[in-house]
This record gives C-alpha cells, sequence and structure tokens, in this order.
C-alpha cells in the first residue's frame, strides 16, 4: 500500500519548489546555507527572503566568513527583512559554530544555539542532516487539520497535531519529506482557495469536501494592542540629523534610530502632525513626528549629515520616518 508520505514525496519530486537553500533528494550539503536560510525564514515569506539569501551568501559565502564580520555589516545585508534580532542571533550562532570546530547535529547542541527555538533545530537536523524530525509550522498545522477534519481552535489541539504530524513523518526520506509538506501548505493547501484537485492527498482528506475548507484551522484572533510613541528629528545648525545606536537589549537592538520613546521626551520640541504607523507582531505602533533644533548631540546620539544618514543600519519603522521627516 502507498503511504501518505510516499504520496507526498512522489508530488514533490515533480511539483517541489526549486529555493537557492534547497537541494531535492536528501540531505543539503551545506549546513551554513540552512542556517542563514532558517533564521532569514523566521516571520519572513520565502518569496521576500530569496534575493536577501543570495546577496547575504554572495558576501559571507561561508560560516568563517560570517563570523569574522562586524555586527554592523551583518546588519547591512540584514537591512529591509527586519526583526534584527535574527541577524544578531545569526552571526553569534555562527561564531560559537566556528569556535567550536564542527557544526553540531543533534537536537540538544542546536538548541544551544543563539536564536534558534524547537521549529528551526527540526528544521536544520531534518534539512541538513536528513535526520526525522517532525517540522511543524502554520503550513503543516493547516494541513493536518484539514486531512483529519479538526474543527477545535488550534490551541486546543497542540499535541494532538504534533501526534498525527510525527505519524505521518517520513523515515527514509526526511530531509525531503520536512520540504516536501511547506510546499503543500504553501502551493497547494493554502489558506485561501485551497487546490485540493492538485493534492496528493485528496483521497484520503476528510474535510476536502467541506464547503468551509477555508474555516480549518480553526483561530482565535486576538486583537493587537495599540500603541503610541513620539519620535524626534534633531536638527542642528549645519543641517545634520541625531541618530543614535539603539541598546543592545530588546525590541530593535543594535541599530541606529531617530530618538522615539513611548513617553515625550523634549517638551520644547515641535509637533508636525505628521504621524508613523508600524504594526509589529504583537502590536501596532503609531509614531507622532516632532521636530527640534538643537547643537548637543544628546541622548548619546551623533549627528549625522542627511546624505550620509542611508550609511547606516537602520530598521523599516526609522526608514518609514525618515522618508516622512526628509
Ligand atoms: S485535499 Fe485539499 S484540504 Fe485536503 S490536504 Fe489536500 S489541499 Fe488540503
Amino acid at each position: 500500500m502507498v503511504t501518505l508520505a510516499q504520496k507526498l514525496l512522489k508530488w514533490y519530486a515533480k511539483n517541489g519548489r526549486d529555493l537557492p537553500w534547497r537541494v531535492k533528494g536528501g540531505a543539503h550539503p551545506n549546513p551554513y546555507a540552512v542556517l542563514v536560510s532558517e533564521f532569514m525564514l523566521q516571520q519572513t515569506t520565502v518569496k521576500t527572503v530569496i534575493p536577501y539569501f543570495e546577496r547575504f551568501m554572495q558576501r559571507f559565502p561561508t560560516i568563517e566568513s560570517l563570523a569574522a564580520a562586524s555586527l554592523e555589516e551583518v546588519y547591512q545585508y540584514w537591512q529591509g527583512l527586519g526583526y534584527y534580532t535574527r541577524a544578531k542571533s545569526l552571526h553569534t550562532t555562527a561564531q560559537l559554530i566556528v569556535k567550536q570546530g564542527y557544526f553540531p547535529k543533534t537536537r540538544a547542541e542546536v538548541l544551544k544555539l543563539k536564536g534558534i527555538g524547537s521549529y528551526t533545530a527540526s528544521s536544520i537536523l531534518a534539512l541538513a542532516f536528513n535526520q526525522p524530525e517532525t517540522v511543524i509550522d502554520g503550513n503543516v498545522m493547516r494541513i493536518i487539520c484539514r486531512l483529519n477534519a479538526f474543527t477545535s481552535p488550534l490551541d486546543e489541539i497542540q499535541d494532538l497535531i504534533r501526534e498525527k504530524a510525527e505519524a505521518l513523518t517520513d523515515t527514509t526520506c526526511p530531509a525531503d519529506y520536512a520540504s516536501a509538506i511547506m510546499d503543500l501548505g504553501a502551493m497547494v493547501c493554502t489558506p485561501k482557495n485551497p487546490q485540493c484537485l492538485l493534492c496528493p492527498w485528496q483521497s484520503d482528506c476528510l474535510s476536502r469536501k467541506r464547503k468551509d475548507l477555508e474555516s480549518i484551522p480553526q483561530r482565535k484572533k486576538l486583537p493587537k494592542k495599540e500603541k503610541v510613541g513620539y519620535v524626534y528629528l534633531i536638527q542642528n545648525k549645519q543641517g545634520e540629523i541625531l541618530i543614535r545606536l539603539r541598546t543592545e537589549k530588546g525590541l530593535l537592538s543594535g541599530l541606529y534610530e531617530f530618538p522615539w520613546s513611548e513617553e515625550k521626551l523634549f517638551s520644547q520640541a515641535k509637533e508636525t502632525n505628521k504621524q508613523v504607523l508600524h504594526v509589529f507582531t504583537h502590536f501596532k505602533l503609531t509614531l507622532h513626528l516632532y521636530t527640534l533644533a538643537s547643537e548637543h548631540a544628546t541622548m548619546n546620539g551623533v549627528f549625522v549629515p542627511i546624505e550620509k544618514l542611508s550609511d547606516y543600519p537602520m530598521s523599516t519603522l526609522m526608514k518609514k520616518v525618515m522618508k516622512i521627516a526628509l
């Protein structure tokens, strides 16, 4: 009897995506490429990641070259991808691996690296070392719920989903299986308009014929919190703008920014009526833009000529501020 995994692998061999960090037919020969792609793919789509991955690998072709680079340069190659703590963790991880002299191959060792949780560890072990790890992300959860017609809210059936996903995982070609189930979720069993007629599991799927297929999986959506802040364009007589390096911990750490806070920082600053809206994973932030003339580089900042601002790595949020303010 042909198993579900075999059906999926057959479909993948013919239809799976060719991606710059992927090989078909077993483990990737370069675990470093898998590592970089896994960090970039956290919270970011495949389509967005492709050009960033290619540029990054051209500049840092080996783990040694990444480990030897400055964090500032790494940020420059990450600019636009967002979630910069990933870049910092990837850089630290490269340094740890170079220091220990080998790429870790066990779950316990991979989890000791910086910025790697259970999902990324499973992906690395499956894709780089062909280990029978079960990779479970939003795509996989959706497929498992539809395949089994699970209609309970996702957060109530996490263990059940894992159990079913593990039972399905192929142990002969885990690397291809992990890529295949991702592709099935991205290309066929999509959140909207799933293409069931193209699905290798169409005759096994318990919810294929349901009219409300798109409502599986069931999610309880929490509204995003709204926050308000104040951002300051501080300019000296030479027309230079004050920027500062954000402290090493927390949101947007290690990047340059125009001073901002959720509290008002300067009572003498002038309000501009311009605002910048940015949506983070867990909240929405509206920054109100203020201007201030000053000759003092306060708040550990430095004055930089406007034409040089793009030399400093900044978050997408700060680029939005720059666009609106200048
Ligand atoms: S048959 Fe349709 S709903 Fe079922 S797994 Fe395939 S694409 Fe998803």
